[in-house]
């Protein structure tokens, strides 16, 4: 589709002519989020606060261009890639924290108000937004309830729904409506904040975010467990569970990862099939404690060696090469980029050990390379393949790969995503993880958006394969592009 100058001028009237573009640079650049897709939008806004997105949301309603809302662009399933083209709208010029209440445990922020820092602004009342995604320093609030975010402190601490009170958001007929409450308890009817954690931008614009906040635990500590079998990695997460004992982040990474992450970054990480980086937090009396019992856990479940630290520097290390798995393992092998397929399962916790040995034989079987690592405490993991992303036999290979690990998971109880969305890359895949859902879903989306404009094309109406639209110049597939 394309824009007509009129329309552009009119746009470019709400917002500023800054603010407004459709400039080729622009228009490419804002065609990427993180994910393995592209395509430009006709027009590029920049809106600065929720008048301003009511009229543009008005405006596309009045001329059937989809919109697609867009916060840091960091999502890896092509959630906000504008595959229809149309208007993408930036909202990181809504970053205002508008109120921070800790004595009644909430904080309103604008949806572009990126989490590292929000939680910079709570720090100095000893609170926090603890989800805790890996894109923490550049993605936003309204993008981590759009795609229900969270991440290594899910297990103790929940994902962004569990601390979303209440929403303003613009429909897509350009009205504004306020869901949910500023209140800890509320029973007032629908929970209609719900709906919208996890909608992907195809039910409206969130606009402002009431956050529930937690109180910052005073002290932490870490245990560095090394394993020579990939199964007791997993089996220690289910062991520890059991004992019972909640750490606030496990995080399995498996010997292609460390590889990388030893490379790219010299982490000097045990050179084992596998490790868990285990982390409790809490009073100190009660951090020390938990500890030994992690230790000893460890241990039981066939680590070669574990190494503890309540030392911050070090903690910061250890979590700092964690972080880096995603851009080391672009750097393993000389020709292959890492590439997010399959990357991001759930399944109940006891089953991480078949999950993550199925990963592996999966791997093998279709001669991709797959480092597995993940929030396994959690039963969240991730997977990165690695491959040629000029050769379409590759990314065939690929697609098989991703089919059966998604099989496997949800053979195993599990769901296909577990914080990051569903956008392209795991469409077809979640209707077959939920196919009684889908119906809903539609009646849902024709209800709040029966035009078809807000972010089209996505979710459950996806319609093809998952190696479409492709970011990568292959010319074998440039006709899925
Ligand atoms: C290095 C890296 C590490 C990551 N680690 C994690 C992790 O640990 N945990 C995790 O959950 N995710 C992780 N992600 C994925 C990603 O950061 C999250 O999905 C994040 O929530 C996306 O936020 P964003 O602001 O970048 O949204 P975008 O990517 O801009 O958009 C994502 C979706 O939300 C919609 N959207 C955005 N803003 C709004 C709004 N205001 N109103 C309505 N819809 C909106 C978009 O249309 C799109 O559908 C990681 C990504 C990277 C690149």
């Amino acid at each position: 589709m394309n824009i007509k100058e009129e329309l552009v001028s009119e746009i470019a009237s709400i917002v500023g002519e800054d603010n407004c573009s459709t400039r080729i640079a622009d228009l490419y650049t804002y065609g990427f989020d993180s994910s393995i897709h592209h395509h430009d939008p006709d027009v590029v806004v920049r809106p600065r606060s929720t008048s301003e997105v009511a009229q543009l949301v008005s405006l596309a309603a009045r001329e059937g261009i989809p919109v697609v809302p867009r916060g840091g662009g960091t999502g890896l399933c092509g959630a906000a890639v504008p595959i229809h083209g149309g208007m993408v709208m930036d909202l990181t010029r809504m970053d205002v924290i508008k109120e921070v209440r800790v004595n009644d445990l909430y904080c309103v922020v604008q949806a572009g108000v990126v989490y590292d820092r929000l939680n910079e602004a709570l720090a100095p009342y000893r609170f926090f937004f603890p989800p805790t995604p890996g894109s923490g320093e550049a993605c936003t609030i309204g993008g981590m309830v759009a795609t229900n975010a969270s991440g290594m402190r899910a297990v103790k601490y929940g994902a962004t729904r569990d601390y979303v009170l209440g929403l303003e958001v613009v429909l897509a007929d350009g009205s504004i409506i306020h869901v949910g409450t500023n209140t800890i308890k509320n029973s007032s009817g629908y929970q209609l904040e719900r709906l919208f954690v996890g909608s992907e931008g195809t039910l409206g614009v969130i606009t402002e975010v009431t956050l529930k906040v937690a109180p910052r635990p005073k002290s932490s500590a870490m245990v560095l467990a090394a394993f020579d079998r990939l199964e007791d990695a997993g089996a220690c997460v289910s062991n520890l569970i059991s004992v019972p004992l909640i750490p606030s982040a496990t995080e399995l990474m498996d010997d292609i990862c460390i590889r990388a992450v030893n490379k790219a970054v010299r982490a000097g990480l045990p050179d084992v099939q596998a490790i868990c980086m285990i982390e409790v937090d809490g009073e100190p009396d009660i951090v020390s404690k938990e500890l030994r019992t992690v230790e000893e856990v460890a241990r039981r479940s066939g680590a070669s060696t574990v190494q503890v630290s309540e030392d911050a520097k070090q903690m910061a290390r250890w979590t700092s090469a964690r972080k880096s798995v995603m851009s080391a393992l672009s750097r393993l092998g000389d020709d292959l980029v890492s590439v997010s397929l399959a990357d991001d399962m759930a399944v109940p916790i006891s089953r991480i050990p078949e999950a993550v040995v199925a990963f592996h034989r999966i791997a093998e079987e279709n001669h991709v390379i797959v480092g597995t690592y993940g929030h396994a405490a959690d039963g969240n993991l991730h997977t990165k393949m690695l491959l040629d992303p000029c050769s379409e036999e590759a990314w065939r290979r690929g697609e098989r790969a991703v089919g059966q690990i998604f099989d496997t998971v949800i053979s195993l109880g599990g769901t296909v995503t577990g914080e990051h969305g569903v956008g392209m890359s795991k469409a077809p895949y979640m209707m077959r993880e939920r196919p009684d859902a889908w119906g809903t879903m539609m009646k849902l989306k024709k209800a709040l958006d029966p035009q078809n404009i807000m972010n089209p094309g996505k979710l459950m109406q996806w319609e093809g394969g998952i190696i479409c639209h492709l970011r990568y110049p292959c010319p074998d597939l440039s006709s899925s592009r």
